[in-house]
This record gives C-alpha cells, structure tokens and sequence, in this order.
C-alpha cells in the first residue's frame, strides 16, 4: 500500500502521519515543501518518494499526474490511501475515477485485505473486502500513531510527476483525461471558529458542569482570543446549547489537537473514544478523580464556571494592555 499525501507549504494535512503508518512507511509527497514535510515524518515514514509542485493545488489536474505517476508504480501502488483531510478527499475520488478502482472513503482501518469504514456518523463500522487495487481515504484522529525516535530517516525518492499547465485565467482549466478544476481565486487562512473540528488544532470544550449555554458563548469569546475552536458533550450537544458538530465523541466528530482544554467534561468513553492523540490536555472540574481528570497533563480541581470568568478576564486584560 502507498499513502498519497498533499503538501502546501511544507504543511502536512492532518492525518498525514497516520496514513503513512497504515501503509507501513511507504508514501508519496506531492505539493510545495516537501523537504521540510518529509523531515516531519521521521519515525513514521521509511521511504517517501517526493514530488514537487508549483503552483496552488488543482485536484483534476494533479490527479491527472498522480493517476500516470501511480500506475507507472506498478503493483507497489495498487492499492492507494489518502488522509481524509480536505484535500484527500478532493483527490480521492478522482484518482479512483481515471485508475479505474473502487474507492473506498471515510475508512478507520486499511489493510490490503480488509477496510474497515465507519458510517452513519460511526455508528455502524462496516467491513469490506477491497479487492486488488483500490483507493481509500483514512479518517484523521482515529489510528493514531507513535513515531520512533530512534529509527533512520526515510528514504527520499525525488519523483516527476507531470501537471497540466494552468490556462491562468479565471475560466476552470481542465486537465487532459480529468474533469474540469475550479479556479483558485484566493486562499483565506482558516477561521478557528468555523473550521471543521478535526482540523482544529486547539480545542476549548464544555460540559455538563456548565451553568446554562452563555457559558458556551463565553468559551466562544476565550476560543477567538487565543486561536481556538470550541467543542462539546454530547449531553451539551443534546441540551441544545451548540450545534451538533461541535459534539466530539464516537457519535459527534473525531478529533486530533494538539492542545485540548476540557470544562466540566467527565471523560466518558464516549468521549474521549472521540479526542485522537492530543499533545496536551488540561481539565477543569469539581471532581478530582474522573476519567478526564486522570487523562490531563494538568488537572485543575476547580469550579469551571468561575475558572472560565478567571481565564476570560485576564485575557481581556492582556488584549486591552497590548492594544
Ligand atoms: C451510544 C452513545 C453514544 C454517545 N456518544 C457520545 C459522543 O459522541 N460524545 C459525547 O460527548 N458523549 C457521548 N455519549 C454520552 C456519554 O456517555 C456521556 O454521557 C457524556 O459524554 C457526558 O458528558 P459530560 O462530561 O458533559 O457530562 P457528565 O458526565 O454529566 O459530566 C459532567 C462533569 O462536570 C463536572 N462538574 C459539575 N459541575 C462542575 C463545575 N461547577 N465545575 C467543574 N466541573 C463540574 C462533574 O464533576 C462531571 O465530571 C454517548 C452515549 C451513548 C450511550
């Protein structure tokens, strides 16, 4: 199995390191910065072909590329896994479409013989055979991975791969044997209050110890002053307190931040089955010894709500003294 992994400037997408564990270290790179990409692969990855890319991604015209540049690999990249991170899922279908194999998306398990997908917002895990050569999409957050420290660095295998030239103009460009490409008119940097919760990075999350939903708005107003997204119970999904894609768990969406900041969350399996691998995790509640408090770096045995009017204050401070 090969991973098929898009870089922007020397960004790996979320679930990058993951899919190239599922394949056992093996990937291909495409996009701008791929050295620095690679580098951050180390103890994952054991043998990275790398293609650089100028230009912004065009997902008909690099699939149009990859699709020649795959097949050229022969049965080494018969079967093909992408993260299903935005730009994955924007090439996997296309590539399934001109290699002429089933694609296999929102998988959370890949072997050459077996796909495991979740579906109905993972309430049902569905099994398939994929056949011999497939393409799937692994979803981030879900496998985890543990580099290891002490492996060699990959392997590097500069790799041609030939992308359509664009017309540069504000027509779409359609790429030989490929469907036509919308045209890039601007990149806008991620908005942390928008954002798809498994892209975020940061996340401040409530629970049920909350007062009533102004406290969501208030981790709404401290989530903007730091950079953060906000997240939730199911139970404050359910209350109607923010919307349901806002709500992490086994039935709400997978995540995987770096930093995860829980209020009066209890840490119920159903919960965290939903948190991925976090960097760091702080916890707030009333209850020394619940299962989210034994998961945090630090544990804050406190009252949520007046630790939430604390935190919001001195952010506010802080922005007003800077300004
Ligand atoms: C099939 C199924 C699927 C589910 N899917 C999900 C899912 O996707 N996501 C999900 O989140 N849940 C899910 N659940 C629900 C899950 O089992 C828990 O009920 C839920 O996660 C608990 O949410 P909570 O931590 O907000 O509430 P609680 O478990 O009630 O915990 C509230 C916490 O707040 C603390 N607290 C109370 N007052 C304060 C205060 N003033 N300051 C600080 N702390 C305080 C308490 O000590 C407690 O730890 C699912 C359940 C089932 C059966």
């Amino acid at each position: 199995m090969i991973a098929v992994v898009v870089v922007r400037d020397g960004q790996l997408p979320a679930g990058a390191a993951e899919t190239v564990a599922e394949c056992a270290g093996l990937a291909l790179l495409i996009g701008s910065g791929t050295p620095a990409a690679a580098a951050e692969l180390a103890g994952v990855a054991t043998h990275l072909r790398v293609a650089e890319v100028d230009g912004p991604f065009r997902p008909a015209a690099w699939a149009a590329g990859l699709a020649t540049a795959l097949a050229s690999l022969g049965s080494a990249a018969a079967r093909t896994v992408l993260p299903a991170s935005p730009d994955g899922r924007d090439l996997a279908p296309r590539l399934a479409h001109l290699l002429a194999r089933p694609l296999w998306a929102g998988a959370v398990a890949v072997t050459p013989g077996r796909v495991d997908l979740a579906r109905l917002g993972g309430s049902e895990l569905h099994t398939v055979a994929p056949g011999e050569a497939f393409v799937a999409t692994l979803v981030p957050g879900v496998r985890g991975v543990v580099p290891t420290h002490d492996a060699s660095p990959p392997i590097l295998e500069p790799l041609s791969i030939s992308i359509a030239a664009s017309s540069g103009g504000p027509a779409p460009d359609v790429a030989p044997d490929a469907a036509p490409d919308v045209a890039v008119v601007e990149v806008l940097p991620a908005d942390p209050a928008t954002i798809d919760l498994a892209e975020a990075e940061r996340i401040l999350a409530g629970g049920a110890g909350l007062d009533d939903r102004r406290r969501m708005d208030q981790l709404g107003r401290i989530a903007a002053m730091i950079g953060a997204s906000v997240g939730a119970t199911r139970v404050v999904t359910d209350r109607g307190w923010t919307p349901h894609e806002r709500q992490i768990g086994t039935t709400g969406v997978v995540v995987d931040p770096d930093l995860y900041l829980a209020f009066a969350i209890s840490g119920a399996v159903q919960h965290v089955s939903g948190l991925g691998d976090p960097r760091h995790v702080i916890s707030v509640n009333t209850d020394g010894h619940c299962p989210m408090m034994q998961l945090a770096d630090i544990a804050i045995t406190s009252d949520a709500n007046a630790t939430l009017d604390a935190l919001e204050q001195l952010l506010v401070t802080r922005e007003v003294a800077a300004s």
